[in-house]
């Protein structure tokens, strides 16, 4: 579900609104471009009705949203699933345990620190909340299963609040304007709450290349943004703009579409796994390991962009199994068609073992090795590698990893 912000223009106070998730904000009335960062994840209320009587105060309830993909490794191979939920922080008998669908009926506010009213505190762990989302939808009778690895991966975690009106008697949802929770029930609760904090608030910066001052652009799902100017490339993250190393394969056909990969490299000691080719022989793969793959440092190719868990799967492992067809990697012409990083590198490395599971022809040499399994001596790198138009989908011919172009602009509202 597609959830927005209604969020004013840091610079002239322009009303706008955009998807909850980007960080890019682009604005229509005076052109500045400013990318936004929190502490934490991002929070949002929903707006409180203009008929919701007053007098009363204004008591938030909080709410975990997530959404990504949750993939689990067990006995009978890999599972996934889409997740997108919200989940009670804060259970109080009289609250819906989710938010259901009120999220997307309506634009969300960001809370800031002027943000009237007190914030019930988040009173269940996060680790708890994603177990129960992991549950979700799980059919009947495969609890019994042996689960090896757990992934979320691609979340997006942020807080929405549930505004409600303190009366005499009762709590009142107050974006619907009526009766929730009769308090006579929940006097043991303590439902003090604590203000807005100043850490909570987002803080705008102007994306202006922090090398040479070039005006940097991208959309706004984007998490990296390249420098035309000075051909740099930098993170949008929570501690502003980080230069990162990116790099390219060069395709041969001129109407390539450069798409984004987390290299990461990595050793994995409990496996044995330092090199390539180690990698290809502990995953029992069917081919004739090279000599100089004895030297090359395990990379995982993992896509830098949303896609459903299927195809992120076939991607990842095409692109790592056949990373040594790849010809050399050089600087990246920032000028060329590239598809945007909508996936965070934290996220791509707890894809490793996923990755790992999808590669091995031997379930029995892996899967139950994997709870062991912590990478070490991680390094990454951004590499746009090039596919190759075919009508309906995008070829590399190197990896023959192959994305249906529906398919991956629909990985764009994921
Ligand atoms: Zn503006
Ligand atoms: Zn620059």
């Amino acid at each position: 579900m597609e959830v927005l912000v209604e969020q004013p223009c840091p610079q002239c106070g322009g009303q706008i609104t955009l998807n909850a998730a980007h960080r890019l904000l682009t604005c229509p009335y005076c052109g500045v471009k400013n990318f936004m960062q929190a502490a934490g994840a991002f929070r949002f209320i929903l707006p409180v009705h203009k008929t919701s009587g007053q007098g009363g105060r204004l008591l938030y309830a909080p709410y975990i949203r997530f959404k990504g993909n949750v993939f689990q490794v067990n006995d009978t191979g890999i599972s996934y699933r889409v997740v997108d939920t919200t989940q009670d922080g804060f259970p109080l008998s009289g609250l819906p345990p989710s938010l259901g669908l009120r999220p997307q009926a309506m634009p969300l506010l960001r809370v800031n620190g002027q943000s009237p009213g007190r914030f019930l505190r988040l009173s269940v762990k996060l680790s708890v909340i994603l177990q129960k989302v992991a549950r979700l939808n799980t059919l009947a009778g495969k609890e019994t299963k042996k689960t090896y690895h757990q992934a979320f991966i691609g979340e997006e975690l942020s807080y929405i609040y549930l505004p409600l009106r303190q009366e005499k008697q009762a709590l009142i949802d107050a974006v619907v304007n009526a009766p929730l929770v009769e308090l006579e029930k929940v006097r043991a609760v303590p439902l003090k709450g604590i203000r807005a904090s100043k850490s909570w608030q987002v803080k705008f910066t102007a994306t202006l290349c922090p090398r040479c001052g070039w005006s940097l652009d991208g959309e706004g799902d984007a998490l990296v943004l390249h420098c035309l100017n000075c051909e740099t490339s930098w993170s949008l993250g929570n501690q502003g703009l980080k230069r990162i190393t990116a790099a390219m394969v060069q395709g041969n056909d001129k109407d390539a579409l450069y798409l984004p990969f987390w290299k990461i490299s990595a050793h994995l000691p409990s496996l044995n796994i330092w090199s390539f080719a180690d990698f290809l022989e502990r995953t029992n793969q069917p081919v004739v390991v090279g000599k100089l793959w004895r030297d090359k440092v395990m990379s995982f190719l993992i896509p830098a962009f949303k896609l459903r868990p299927k195809t992120f799967l076939h991607i990842s492992k095409q692109s790592t199994l056949n990373q040594w067809a790849l010809g050399q990697e050089q600087p990246l012409h920032t000028t060329l068609p590239l598809y945007p990083v909508t996936l965070p590198l934290n996220e791509a490395r707890q894809s490793i073992k996923v990755v790992l599971a999808a590669s091995s022809v031997s379930r029995k040499r892996v899967f139950p090795y994997l709870p062991g399994v912590h990478p070490e001596n991680l390094s990454s790198r951004l590499v746009y590698l090039p596919f190759t138009d075919r009508q309906y989908d995008w070829l590399q011919p190197r990896t023959r990893a192959v994305i249906i172009k529906s398919v991956l602009n629909f990985g764009r509202s994921l």
